[in-house]
């Protein structure tokens, strides 16, 4: 490539995140494509980068796991993560849309997230840098908003914590999202999750748990939820459980809430009863074991 390409300056870049999994009786699924083809071109509009026919990239993804499928691992947990990914190639310095782009999709087979066990993770709410503001990139998969994210996440790993809660970027005062996660709470029986105000992404693994809560009957109310809320719900015993939704881990659970000085204990240690529920009914239809919702596995051969 020409050091001169776009994408080395300014940052004109998108990607996406699923898995192709093999099931039981070797047919190879993918889980609820057309979101993450719906969500790139999304992304893409706001990158100023062309669209791109949702059905050539579904033939694109289905092609390239074709040619690979004997990389898809077996093992429980484990599966062939996809990586589509679009990057701006004129050869050009100077601020504009590139003229020219590559669209180019890498493979991996990734291992069991959790080989001991859905083992609660510790989370750093920050309060001092923020991720992204409405009217952003917030709301896009784009690197650029990984980029802003690393001086905080070395803060938090520095401090014990693995991953970052971002807070709204305006009063520093509402929940976001994870890293590369949604965030869900389970306060006093209800399921509650941030709302997609535009600077949130907006997860496949999130909506899937959001229309799966309802359809088991759980009230579920995406709204702002404010950090002080959930300090106030952890003293009060009422904040049952805290887990974070993304493709890599689907489901991960939050075993500790840091902000400042405040530390919040959730639960005993374990992974709570309806995180687990939702990790074991999304990763059964993945694997074809559980007959989910019309349309959410697309098989590939
Ligand atoms: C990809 C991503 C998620 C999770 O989205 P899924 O579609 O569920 O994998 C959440 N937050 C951010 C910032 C992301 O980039």
């Amino acid at each position: 490539m020409d050091p001169s390409c776009m994408v080395f300056h300014y940052g004109q870049e998108m990607f996406e995140g699923l898995k192709a999994y093999k099931t039981e009786d070797d047919r190879i699924l993918l889980f609820r494509p057309d979101k993450n083809i719906e969500r790139a071109n999304n992304t893409n509009d706001r990158l100023c980068i062309p669209r791109i026919p949702e059905e050539d990239f579904l033939q694109a993804l289905k092609e390239i796991v074709k040619v690979d499928a004997a990389w898809i691992p077996t093992n429980p947990g484990t599966s062939l993560y996809i990586r589509p990914f679009i990057i701006a190639t004129d050869p050009f310095l100077g601020v504009r849309p590139s003229s020219t782009y590559k669209f180019i999709i890498i493979l991996s087979p990734v291992g069991a997230y959790y080989p001991e066990g859905l083992n609660p993770v510790k989370i750093w709410i920050e309060d001092e840098y923020v991720r992204a503001v409405r009217g952003g990139l917030g709301e896009a998969k784009a690197g650029a908003n990984y980029v802003a994210s690393l001086k905080a996440q070395v803060k938090a790993h520095d401090a014990g914590y693995s991953q970052v809660l971002w807070l709204d970027g305006v009063e520093r005062k509402y929940i976001e999202e994870v890293g590369a996660m949604n965030i869900f709470f389970k306060i006093n029986g209800v399921v509650v999750t941030p709302v997609l105000n535009g600077s949130i992404l907006p997860g496949v693994t999130r909506s899937s748990c959001i229309e799966l809560c309802k359809s088991w009957g759980y009230q579920v109310e995406e709204r702002k939820i404010s950090a002080d809320e959930l300090f106030t719900a952890a003293k009060s015993g009422e904040l049952e459980e805290v887990w974070g939704t993304g493709t890599a881990a689907v489901v991960s659970p939050v075993g500790n809430l840091r902000k400042g000085d405040v530390v919040a204990q959730i639960g005993n240690g374990g992974i709570g009863e309806l995180s687990q529920k939702l990790y074991d009914t999304v990763t059964g239809i993945q694997l074809g074991k559980i007959a989910g919702p019309e349309g959410w596995v697309v098989e590939v051969l």
